[in-house]
């Protein structure tokens, strides 16, 4: 194989969605890779163990990562600063600590201090998933024609860099390096503002009375539907992004209200010249996307 040195032994904390669909890459590119599962809950090392994508299951994290060459942190970004104080003194020397959580400052902010001399922290975000979670939802193909974003710090080993962007890329990714600061704010516009609408809207429903909501799940089809499938995602994931992406969420946020609110003021004046306009525009965006074969 070309490319850097496979791993030898990877610890994957948390066994849902990403990670178990990492797993399952390991499993086809690098079988001699050993993969070391470790979850909050028994059922889910359980689970993960009959599915066939971890040679040992664990749910002592500090174990799990003892002698790896790799760690993966793929639990909520909440989850990942006790973890981190749970895992530092067993890091092995030489070994890469990196995660996929959907947000990076704060999640570095939360592991730096925890990462002893000689371990390097390379902090990542495979931009791909579904609203599904655990271990029976993920599959190796998830990532494929996806970006994977990396946000080294400054001084990281760019031989350790390297190693995560070809695991990344041999799962199919195409991957990009950023500041964490920037990824964050381009993630709250792409995926936490269009998450938060989701919430927004459905939980609007289920505000309305008993006859106009069985309407809404009738006609769901004419547009409310593709709100219900972001707004099923995970909901601790999904608090504990916007707690840990705050700054850049109120950011977006405002901006969105000020539009909205011209948007209101268009249909209360009658002002078909300005939807249309708009409506125009947005219309090139969708192109934009299919475009760039991510639709
Ligand atoms: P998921 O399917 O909900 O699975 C989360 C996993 O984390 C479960 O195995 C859970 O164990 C485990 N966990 C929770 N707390 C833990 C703890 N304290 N110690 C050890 N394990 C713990 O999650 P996911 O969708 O894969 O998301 C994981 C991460 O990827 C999140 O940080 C998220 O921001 C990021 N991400 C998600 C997506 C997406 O579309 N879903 C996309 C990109 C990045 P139990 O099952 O035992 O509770």
């Amino acid at each position: 194989m070309s490319g850097p040195e496979p791993f030898a032994r990877v610890a994957l904390i948390g066994l849902g969605l990403i990670n178990s669909s990492l797993a399952r890459v390991l499993r086809q590119k690098t079988p001699a890779t050993e993969i070391v599962g470790c979850a909050r809950s028994q059922a889910t090392l359980d689970t993960s163990a009959s599915l066939g994508f971890v040679d040992r299951v664990t749910l002592d994290a500090a174990e799990a990562v003892a002698g790896c060459d790799l760690v993966v942190l793929g639990s909520p970004v909440g989850t990942f600063a006790g973890l981190a104080a749970q895992i530092g003194p067993h890091l092995a020397p030489g070994a890469i600590l990196t995660d996929v959580g959907s947000v990076k400052g704060a999640v570095f902010r939360a592991l730096a201090p925890h990462v002893p001399a000689g371990v390097h922290l390379i902090p990542g975000h495979p931009v791909a998933g579904t609203e599904h979670s655990g271990p029976e939802a993920g599959f190796a193909e998830m990532f494929e024609g996806r970006w994977c974003i990396l946000t080294p710090p400054q001084d990281a080993d760019p031989e350790a860099v390297e190693r995560i962007a070809a695991l990344w890329r041999m799962a199919g990714m195409t991957v990009e390096l950023m500041d964490a600061e920037h990824h964050d704010a381009v993630l709250a516009i792409t995926s936490h503002l269009p998450h938060l609408i989701a919430y927004n809207i459905v939980g609007t429903v289920t505000d309305l009375e008993e006859e106009t909501r069985q309407e809404v799940f009738k006609y769901a089809a004419a547009g409310f539907r593709d709100f219900t499938r972001i707004a099923a995602s995970d909901p601790v994931m999904w608090r504990d992004i916007f707690l840990n992406n705050r700054g850049a969420v109120l950011e977006m946020l405002g901006r969105f209200t000020e539009d909205l609110t011209a948007l209101q003021r268009a249909i209360r004046r009658g002002d078909g010249a300005y939807l249309e306009a708009l409506f125009t525009r947005t219309r090139a965006i969708r192109r934009g996307v299919i475009d760039a074969r991510q639709a």
